[in-house]
């Protein structure tokens, strides 16, 4: 369908091919994205005072009658216009340099608008210095209103991006269809939306500017919210499985159920384990699917609540799968089950890419015929050929790995199988309910106890070889193991950013010759990986130089200190994953953050994570300090971006906007109802991005 909405940004007047190309850094390709591109902030220039009462220092609205204009150059280059304006208070004198135009533009007896900072001199005469000015009949307003102010980039300027929206709001006739349904115009009081978008531009009031804004959240929490559904599929009861907490398994005369194995733990769970547990074992229980997110810090021992978790299964008669991120993972895990089950004569197995061919062909006959309990592996287990006899219970790590499909795809191997996703990132609850609205939660907030609080201290750049020489050495000295991480695999040389080959070579050369150290990054060989990761779990490798492959779940006791090089590139929460890798054993760990810039921002990053070490402290305390437009890093968790509303401060509209999200993909599961078709139309656009990334999985 035409609509004069999609056309290029070409189209409006004074906007070339050059301008265009700026406009699409930020965004702009379209009309439409130039109304939806909303302003920053305000520069409040409505409030008009009378000259009598203007202070020095207050930039201000005034409004006068022009007594008189003067002119004079004071060198070729210097020439001033001075103008000066009265009310009935008093008299007012503006200053113009070198805008010889104000001459020629205005007369005496003109009445005018002026907008800067008032300036009282020592006699007490009040002036303005190349202040804004325009008649007050002017139509397209700069002074006695709210100003928008946009995020611009080079080449743009904010008049630019304000004519452009004048323009299309004045000279094209433009209007928005509607597309919230009208029943949720009514109960909410929305008002229009091309109101509402005029207003953000262009605010009549303040009252009208907050109605705009106020219909622009609701509607941006309803979109995400409704298109989360649409697209992740919302919660829906299945019958399931009834596993009993009772059930025993006997081979012979030995007998195990869930208490024993619990029991012989080396050490008793937490009160947060248990009560992630308790949630799982009553889901099992129910008749319905399971569907469950365990969300739980670094190191706070969600391994354990997942092995008893699948012991209940195999207890039951049931098959589990557990499904890691990574290679190394997958072998850990495989490893640390083994040392816990092969008492119980419960059968293990792992497969990832690299088992060996005749291996993976035993291992899928076995696991088809039902005689291996639990198998472990990476996304090599999505594979077709991979068939179970009954499987239970399907349990994901680090679920932001693996796409929403690969995760139904595993438990679809099973007829009805229960679903529990593990993560360690650290989200606000509110995120969490929107992202996870298919998913019910358990929190483990709580770390075992007896944990030494890693030390984090963040450096400049500049000090970075005082710090590897005395951190690195007395580590290595004490009989520690260290890990240095950085954020990129090859030499790039457009970023100043270590690559981690250039490191590696640099450590080894310059900074610690007679040490044996290891590379590990993403682009190596699965094998190459597995035996650089062996011999540093081996106290072999005493350096580990290495990209974030290392970032989950990890496991090596004895290393103490993380160095993390370019840490401004990170976010807080995966900075917060890569230091969970030391503080792991006995010993006081240590994370050094060498940060290579000079921002406000950057050293308020650093300083909460010296400041910190709940993942969940600093995941919120990250999103407040963010700027607008970037609230919740949303791209980092695969969500469309929110202009303006913001999960924190909005929990009220967003509580509306899921309640009506919930209805409406509850009555019209595919929205094709009438009412609901132009908002499915925004939704796909709105998530159009996302869509892309779903069917790339
Ligand atoms: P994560 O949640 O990061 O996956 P892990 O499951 O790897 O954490 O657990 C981290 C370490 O803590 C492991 O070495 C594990 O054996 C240990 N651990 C887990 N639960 C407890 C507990 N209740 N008491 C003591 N140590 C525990
Ligand atoms: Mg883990």
């Amino acid at each position: 369908m035409y609509s004069v909405l999609n056309e290029n940004i070409q189209f409006i007047k004074g906007i070339g091919p050059k301008k265009a190309e700026k406009l699409e850094l930020l965004g702009i390709k379209t009309i439409k994205d130039s109304l939806y591109y909303f302003p920053r902030q305000f520069e409040d220039r409505s409030k008009i005072k009378k000259i009598i009462q203007l202070e020095d220092g207050e930039k201000i609205t005034v409004k006068g009658v022009i007594k008189k204009i003067g002119y004079f150059a004071k060198s070729k280059k210097v020439r001033i216009v001075t103008v000066e304006i009265k009310d009935e208070t008093g008299s007012l004198k503006l200053i113009f340099f070198n805008k010889d135009y104000i001459r020629n533009s205005y007369r005496v007896g003109d009445i005018i608008n002026v907008f800067g900072i008032v300036k009282v001199n020592k006699n007490g005469l009040k002036e303005m210095q190349n202040c804004e000015i325009e008649y007050v009949d002017n139509k397209k307003k700069k002074t006695g209103i709210m100003v928008p102010v946009y995020s611009l980039t080079a080449g743009i300027t904010n008049k630019d991006i304000q004519g452009i929206v004048r323009t299309i709001f004045d000279d094209k006739n433009i209007f928005i269809r509607e597309y919230m349904p009208k029943w949720i115009v009514d109960k909410y009081r929305l008002c229009d939306i091309n109101y509402a978008i005029r207003n953000i531009h262009f605010p009549k009031s303040k009252e009208a500017l907050k109605v705009a804004i106020y219909r622009i959240i609701f509607e941006e929490l309803l979109i995400l919210q409704l298109g989360l559904f649409l697209y992740k599929g919302g919660k829906q009861d299945k019958k399931g499985i009834v596993f009993k907490k009772e059930s025993f398994l006997c081979k012979g005369e030995n007998c195990v159920d869930l208490k024993k194995i619990e029991g012989e733990l080396p050490f008793s769970l937490t009160k947060a384990q248990k009560k992630a547990l308790d949630d799982i074992l009553f889901d099992m229980e129910s008749d319905k699917v399971m569907n469950r997110l365990v969300q739980g810090d670094v190191g706070s021992g969600k391994t354990v609540v997942a092995q008893i978790a699948l012991a209940n299964s195999v207890l039951n008669g049931y098959q589990g799968a557990y499904m890691a991120p990574t290679e190394i993972l997958a072998k850990q895990h495989y490893m640390s089950f083994k040392k816990l089950f092969d008492k119980y004569n419960i059968k293990i197995a792992s497969l990832t890419g690299s088992t060996k061919k005749n291996d993976a062909k035993e291992i899928l006959q076995k696991l088809k015929e039902g005689q291996i309990d639990i198998i472990i592996g990476t996304h090599a287990l999505l594979e077709d050929r991979v068939e179970f006899n009954n499987l239970g219970l399907v349990i994901t790590d680090e679920q932001h790995r693996f796409g929403v499909r690969q995760r139904a795809k595993l438990s679809n191997k099973g007829k009805s199988a229960d679903i529990i996703v593990m993560t360690a990132t650290p989200i606000p609850r509110t995120l969490a309910l929107i992202l996870y609205g298919d998913l019910d939660i358990s929190v483990i907030n709580e770390l075992p106890p007896g944990r030494k609080p890693i030390e984090t201290i963040a450096v400049q750049k500049k000090k970075r070889e005082y710090m590897y020489k005395n951190f690195i050495d007395k580590e290595l000295k004490n009989g520690r193991q260290v890990y240095v991480v950085c954020p990129l695999v090859e030499e790039s040389e457009k970023l100043d950013v270590i690559s981690v080959e250039q490191l590696f070579e640099e450590m080894k050369y310059k900074f610690f010759e007679n040490v044996e150290i290891g590379l590990l990054h993403g682009k190596m060989k699965p094998k190459e990986k597995d035996e650089v990761m062996r011999r540093f779990k081996n106290n072999e490798i005493k350096i580990l130089v290495s990209t974030t492959v290392i970032e989950v779940g990890v496991d090596v006791s004895n290393a103490t200190l993380m160095v993390i090089e370019n840490a401004e590139r990170f976010g807080l929460a995966q900075l917060h994953q890569l230091r969970g890798r030391v503080g792991r054993g006995e010993y006081q760990s240590t994370c050094i953050l060498i940060y290579d810039s000079n921002t406000e921002v950057c050293k308020k990053r650093m300083q909460i994570m010296q400041e910190n070490n709940d993942g969940f402290i600093i995941s919120e305390k990250d999103l407040e300090i963010r700027g607008p437009g970037e609230f919740f890093g949303t791209r980092q968790h695969g969500i469309p971006e929110l202009k303006l509303a913001n999960l924190f401060k909005h929990g009220k509209i967003l509580k509306d906007a899921q309640k009506e999200a919930r209805f409406i993909y509850s009555s019209d599961v595919e929205l094709k109802k009438v009412e609901n078709k132009e908002l499915k139309k925004i939704i796909d656009e709105t998530f159009k991005d996302q869509l892309r990334e779903i069917s790339l999985n």
